[in-house]
């Protein structure tokens, strides 16, 4: 059997995880698993049930009848859920903050973990989310810690918005920033955190390109091509 490669980055939101991790994934042949699609994918679920977020149990519960499955089309990352291809649907602040708001139960968690962790086992990936070099691939070839200063993210964010023509203010969305990052790190199952043998990368005064080069250099050191 081929062997296969894993490559982990986790950081921030808004860090330009999923930019670099997909440019750099292209350009070593592997594939990139945006496992922050997945959890978006269960929040859109409850979102669309009017569900109550803060219901552990409730949530908990109705994971049974949740099934996230990915695909490839193109080399694109396609989410499914429960059959419906939700890839366009997930990418709003609302299904953000809803994502981060159940990925801190530990029954979503284990939803998703076997998914992640077959797509690593069968294929080279450059795997991004928050946990991934902590505990959905303690073994990966590559880890990466990425993150920028929060008005570099915010700033980042904004201009997304304003790109897609999203009505809001650059305070609003580095609240938005700073509440999601509290979330995400001060949680009681996988925070955020920098593994201990990950290579930290401030991309704050970097551009996409330079980052991608950095990760490349860093994967060809030790060997990982497809
Ligand atoms: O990366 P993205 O913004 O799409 O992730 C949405 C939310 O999903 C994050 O704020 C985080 O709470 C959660 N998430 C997670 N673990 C991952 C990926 C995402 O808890 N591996």
């Amino acid at each position: 059997m081929k062997k296969t490669y894993n490559i982990a980055i986790d950081g921030p939101a808004g860090a330009g995880k999923s930019t670099i991790a997909r440019l750099a994934a292209g350009q070593l042949g592997f594939i990139y698993v945006d496992t922050g699609a997945m959890y978006r994918a269960m929040a859109l679920y409850f979102l669309r049930r009017g569900a109550n977020l803060a219901d552990e149990e409730a949530v908990g519960a109705a994971c049974r009848d949740i099934h996230v499955e990915i695909r490839y089309e193109a080399g694109e990352q396609q989410v499914l859920l429960n059959g419906e291809n939700v890839t366009g649907q997930i990418r709003t602040d609302q299904v953000g903050n809803a994502a981060s708001a159940i990925s801190k139960y530990p029954a979503v968690r284990a939803a998703l973990l076997e998914l992640q962790r077959s797509l690593a086992r069968t294929n080279s990936v450059i795997m991004d989310g928050r946990d991934i070099g902590t505990l959905v691939l303690p073994d990966a070839d590559l880890k990466i810690y990425l993150t920028a200063s929060t008005a570099v993210r915010a700033m980042r964010r904004y201009k997304e918005f304003l790109e897609k023509g999203v009505d809001c203010t650059l305070e609003s969305v580095e609240q938005d920033v700073i509440r999601r990052d509290e979330q995400d790190m001060n949680r009681a199952t996988a925070p955020l955190k920098q593994a201990e043998d990950a290579v930290y990368l401030d991309a704050s005064d970097m551009n996409i390109s330079q980052v991608v080069e950095k990760i490349l250099s860093l994967a060809r050191e030790r060997g990982l091509e497809a």
